[in-house]
């Protein structure tokens, strides 16, 4: 598989949600055939369609050599490992691990979709997106999510 430039979307909004992403930085960052290149700010943002309390979220660039489903699976291990449950539809998660990029390829198979169906619609993903690839967000997408909450949070994780 040639490798290519993948943008993972993380989010969590049970316990302690930073920890959570940290982990699953660190756990990426030891998955053969994936090297984390960036990594955006901590964000937190209100939860959109789903449940709970607010959520903190991130992207990261990573390197893969890993085809786009074993990416997947990887990343769903790395989920369950953080405990991850899905008692309904859009239950408050310990950790969500989407893949919303995978360099220039366009992917529509059951279990994946990339680009990510949803990413365009949602702020939590647009805006750490554009601060670590900003060629990659168009002006408009950013536009369009405006009234959703997203702060940008100084601390280091
Ligand atoms: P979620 O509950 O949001 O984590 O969705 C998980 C399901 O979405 C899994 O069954 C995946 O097979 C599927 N899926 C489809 N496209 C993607 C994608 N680009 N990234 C992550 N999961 C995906």
């Amino acid at each position: 598989m040639p490798e290519f430039l993948a943008y993972i979307g993380l989010g969590a909004n049970l316990g302690d949600a930073p920890a959570a992403l940290r982990g699953a930085v660190q756990a990426m960052e030891a998955l053969p055939g994936a090297q984390v290149l960036q990594c955006s700010a901590l964000y937190r943002s209100a939860p959109v369609d789903a449940a709970g309390p607010d959520f903190h979220n991130a992207v990261v660039a990573l390197r893969s050599t890993l085809a786009p489903e074993e990416l997947l699976a990887a990343l769903q291990a790395i989920e369950a490992t953080a405990g991850r449950e899905r008692p309904y539809r859009n239950a408050p998660r310990t950790l969500d691990l989407d893949i919303l990029l995978c360099g220039d390829l366009a992917i529509s198979t059951p279990t994946l979709t990339v680009p990510h169906p949803r990413m365009r619609e949602r702020a939590f993903v647009l805006v750490p997106l554009a601060e670590i690839a900003p060629g990659l967000v168009e002006p408009a997408w950013l536009d369009a999510v405006r009234s959703q909450h997203i702060e940008r949070l100084d601390q280091a994780w």
